[in-house]
């Protein structure tokens, strides 16, 4: 069973790792972006990880609530509302048990994955967060692990895609050959459960 403590732990592991890899996601919005992914995430992580030490909400569901509207709040760029929206209605799909399941939590997150294509209009292959959102959730029935690597190669097989959705859709076909920031820190986001879980 995932208690509140596991997604206080999956939302600082993700903040450590947007962190750390700040630089890379804002170099990989240059050249089909404004160079902004890297700290936008680090500003609303930074956000999210501060109203947790605060608050110590204590159900799955309210840690993720909390952590959506961090973001939303904090995030001046797409990627804010997106990620906020993918926070905010996973939590609200788990309702206020204090432990919940593998299998809900993925039920949950399809439900909040859902809710960011119905926001953004963005279907998978459009070169956005989706592409390693959607296998991701898929893969999660299996375990973390296989989500980890779903949205890994999700992310990288956005390289050769033409964006349709978001700034980097106005370069047309230059944006081909660039691996889009937002679906590589999704990969980070499904990345960090494994290391909550301590897998
Ligand atoms: P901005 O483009 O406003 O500067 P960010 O740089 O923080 O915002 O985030 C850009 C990322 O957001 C993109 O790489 C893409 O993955 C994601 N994104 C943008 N628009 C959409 C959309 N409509 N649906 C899903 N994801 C989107
Ligand atoms: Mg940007
Ligand atoms: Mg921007």
């Amino acid at each position: 069973m995932l208690n509140a403590d596991f997604f206080r732990r999956w939302m600082t592991v993700t903040a450590a790792s947007v962190d750390r890899e700040a630089e890379r996601l804002t170099e990989l919005d240059s050249p089909i972006g404004d160079a902004d992914h890297g700290s936008n995430l680090q500003r609303g992580f930074t956000a999210v990880t501060a109203a947790l030490e605060k608050d110590a909400p204590d159900t799955p569901g309210a840690v993720l609530a909390l952590a959506g509207r961090q973001l939303i709040s904090t995030v001046g760029g797409a990627s804010g509302p997106l990620y906020g929206t993918l926070l905010r209605r996973t939590g609200k799909a788990l309702g206020d048990a204090p432990e919940v399941t593998g299998e809900q939590l993925t039920d949950a997150l399809r439900t909040g994955v859902d809710a960011v294509m119905a926001l953004g209009g963005a279907a998978p292959g459009d070169k956005t967060m989706i592409d390693a959102l959607v296998p991701a959730v898929d893969a999660l029935a299996e375990s973390f692990a296989a989500a980890k690597s779903a949205a890994e190669e999700g992310a990288v097989a956005t390289t050769p895609l033409q964006a349709r959705k978001g700034r980097a859709s106005y370069l047309g076909e230059r944006s081909i050959g660039h691996q889009d920031p937002g679906a590589t820190s999704s990969a980070l986001l499904i990345a960090a459960l494994v290391e909550a879980a301590g897998e």
